[in-house]
């Protein structure tokens, strides 16, 4: 009797003790953990926390909804600039990203302007 691969399913061809179908499968079962989907989730999930976290200390004593600050700034905090929870494409072709309560646009190369979901205006 044929086995299955473990990974893929597919039926086992040749040595009665081979476990995997391919070297591909094989290597794809013993990927370390790092490499796995939840963990994937979970680095994502950080990185989109870590930059709420930065948002949250730019936005904790300001009056202000709107703040035009330094990248270098967002660069030093560690802000994640790939993730972000929607985007926004306004009337100016200005792509705003959403990170839950808060927006983000690079206003220039060196200023990002940041909003605060008060004033964000969603359709
Ligand atoms: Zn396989």
């Amino acid at each position: 009797m044929k086995n299955s691969c473990p990974v893929c399913g597919n039926q086992i061809v040749g040595r009665s003790d081979k476990k995997f179908c391919t070297v591909n499968c094989k290597n794809k079962y013993h990927l370390p953990s790092k490499n796995k989907k939840g963990d994937q989730i979970k680095l994502v999930n950080k990185f989109l926390f870590q930059n709420l976290k930065i948002l949250d200390a730019i936005f904790q004593d300001e009056k202000k909804d709107k703040l035009m600050i330094p990248k270098i700034l967002l660069d030093k905090m560690g802000f994640h600039y790939p993730y972000c929870t929607g985007c926004y494409v306004n009337n100016q072709k200005k792509l705003y990203r959403y990170i839950y309560n808060y927006a983000w646009m690079e206003f220039s190369d060196q200023r990002v302007m940041l909003i605060r979901s008060s004033s964000i205006h969603r359709k």
